[in-house]
């Protein structure tokens, strides 16, 4: 017991004159209610927190699984990203080896091949936009690639992208980079394009 207060319930605001320190209702019908809400709120959260932790466990895992991933994955994110940057800055050109500008869906072509000169792979004097043609059946049609890509690039870089390359060994980091640094360059491109 205590000495009685007055409080408003929980419930229905009612003013009422408590006798117990625990008591924040009116009635036993708002008692009851009230208990329910408080239960609901528990409910709602440990809900949230067990979603929480779970996503937590989703996102760690996530990273281990990629630290797991051979080189070979980091590679292809950060081909793909750069490749759809070439893509998008020779969009509307024709392709760099026929000259043809078909309408089709164009391909990034390396003229110098990514199994041959892997150094050049990210470079971006490399690779040009280039028909499903030239690019899978003629093999780069590397013949009509290289003087479109002279007039293209400058005879100094031209002779740049041919000269020796010091052998690179990218890390995940650096490709996880590579790969971020397209996308933004991409979406750049993209919304140049739209404004
Ligand atoms: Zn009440
Ligand atoms: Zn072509």
């Amino acid at each position: 017991m205590r000495k009685p207060t007055r409080r408003s319930c929980k419930i229905c605001k009612t003013k009422f004159i408590a006798t117990y320190d625990n008591v924040w209702w009116c009635c036993p019908e708002h008692g009851y209610e009230y208990s329910q809400r408080i239960l609901a709120r528990k409910k709602a959260e440990s809900e949230r927190k067990r979603k929480q932790e779970a996503q937590q466990e989703r996102r760690e895992l996530k990273i281990r699984k990629k630290a797991l991933q051979p080189l070979s994955q980091y590679h292809k994110r950060a081909q793909t990203a750069f490749n759809a940057f070439i893509r998008q800055r020779d969009s509307g050109q024709p392709c760099i080896s026929c000259g043809r500008n078909s309408g089709a869906k164009m391909n990034a072509g390396h003229f110098r091949t990514v199994g041959a000169s892997p150094e050049t792979r990210y470079d971006e004097t490399n690779c040009h936009i280039q028909c499903e043609a030239c690019n899978s059946y003629l093999s780069g049609n590397i013949g009509e690639y290289r003087p479109r890509l002279i007039a293209n690039i400058g005879q100094a870089a031209y002779d740049r992208l041919m000269g020796p390359h010091e052998a690179k060994k990218w890390t995940r980091e650096e490709l996880d980079a590579l790969a971020a640094h397209y996308r933004a360059k991409l979406k750049e491109l993209k919304q140049r394009e739209a404004a």
